[in-house]
């Protein structure tokens, strides 16, 4: 899988931009806010219709634009494909495959697949537990459309219960509408612990291979799934964990009306990772938590490629100039095949080393 082209109108700093890819690595160099991280953005987009960094979509249509359009020519599923989107200011965005319009963004699940790695993965480890969510949730809403529905969906509903919480001294008969919410809430929750429980059980077996290799051989590192606490098995199917969710949602009533926010849910859940039996959020060296944190990830691009029998793209955003010698030889030995975007500050070192094809971008324009 890979992206021959790409065309860029509207979006961020980009106006009727076109740049040809390399198959294998290509390294996007340039100055600070030249745009090479809003050409990742660009790419990525286009495989669940997300951005990893902007909050709403709005953000990424350029300053003086009224909408932001993306092409990509893809070879995917063994053909050239198309995929388009055009994000508006006013109308609802709208994406295409191959000229024909598709419902919801979920739709693009599996069309264009990529991995992201960027500076801020680095702190997987020692983060809060929304990074290691969002790295279930990538991986998933590309793999399983039905995941990215449920998610959406999800994230509507919380939304929802969240403002009845807050809300309902004000107006006490929001409480009406509780237990529909709770109920629709539960099952969603359910969907998204079913698919994240296998895939946590995937990672935590290719992560610690990759790791075990890394560090010769002297540490183990494990990934454990945490969720909602009344769950007694999680690889149990979505309809046998939907009332051991709604228990926990009775316990939890008063204490989420007299707090206003929502203590039950998937939206708590977690990744406890482990080196040597240790939780290393807590006792990892700076070093161990760096190392952890690339054996993930890498994990994460074995695992699209065991489900799929191809490499995701790779999407390398500024990552490589984080790392030492050892580190960046470890990414480097890794990434042989696929089709890899690598950004860099002007470091003519790295760029030579990849061996890939240079963009040199400036002001939104390539040189
Ligand atoms: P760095 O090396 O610092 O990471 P970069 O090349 O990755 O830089 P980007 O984040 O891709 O930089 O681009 C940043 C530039 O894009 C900034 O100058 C910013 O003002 C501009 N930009 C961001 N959003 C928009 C937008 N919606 N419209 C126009 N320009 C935008
Ligand atoms: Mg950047």
């Amino acid at each position: 899988m890979f992206v021959n082209k790409i065309i860029l109108d509207g979006f961020r700093n980009y106006s009727e931009f076109s740049v040809d890819f390399s198959d294998k690595v290509n390294v996007i160099i340039g100055n600070n806010a030249q745009g090479k991280t809003n050409l990742i953005e660009a790419i990525y987009y286009l495989t669940s219709g997300r951005s990893f960094r902007a909050k709403n979509d709005r953000e990424l249509i350029g300053f003086d634009k009224d909408s932001a359009y993306i092409r990509a020519n893809i070879f995917s599923g063994e053909r050239e494909q198309k995929l388009e989107t055009r994000i508006d200011r006013v109308k609802r965005r709208l994406f295409t495959a191959n000229d024909v319009k598709l419902r919801t963004a979920a739709e693009l699940s599996g069309k264009l697949r990529a991995v992201l790695f960027c500076p801020d993965d680095l702190n997987l480890i020692r983060e809060g537990a929304a990074v290691r969510r969002r790295l279930m949730d990538a991986c998933l809403c590309q793999l399983r459309p039905r995941y990215a529905q449920s998610l959406t969906e999800f994230n509507k509903l919380l939304d929802h219960k969240t403002r009845i919480l807050r809300d309902y001294h004000q107006k006490p008969s929001l409480l009406y509408a509780l237990d529909d919410f709770d109920h629709h809430l539960a099952l969603m929750s359910a969907e998204l612990i079913h698919y994240r429980a296998a895939y946590a059980a995937l990672l935590s077996e290719r992560a610690s291979r990759i790791h075990r290799e890394f560090s010769g051989g002297a540490e183990t590192l494990t990934i454990k799934y945490c969720t909602v606490k009344t769950i007694t098995d999680t690889g149990r199917p979505p309809s046998e964990l939907l009332p051991q969710i709604l228990e926990h949602q009775r316990e939890h009533r008063r204490a989420e009306l007299e707090t206003g926010s929502c203590l039950t849910g998937a939206h708590k859940d977690d990744l406890d990772i482990e080196i040597d039996g240790r939780a290393a959020r807590s006792f990892a060296s700076q070093g161990q938590a760096r190392t952890a944190a690339l054996s993930v990830k890498l994990a994460e691009r074995q695992i699209h490629y065991d489900d799929r029998g191809e490499y995701p793209l790779l999407l390398l955003d500024d990552v490589l100039s984080e790392l030492d010698d050892r580190r960046q030889n470890f990414v480097l030995n890794h990434i042989n095949d696929g089709q890899v975007f690598i950004t860099c500050c002007e470091d003519a070192r790295i760029a030579s080393r990849t061996g890939g094809k240079v963009h040199r971008i400036d002001g939104g324009k390539l040189q």
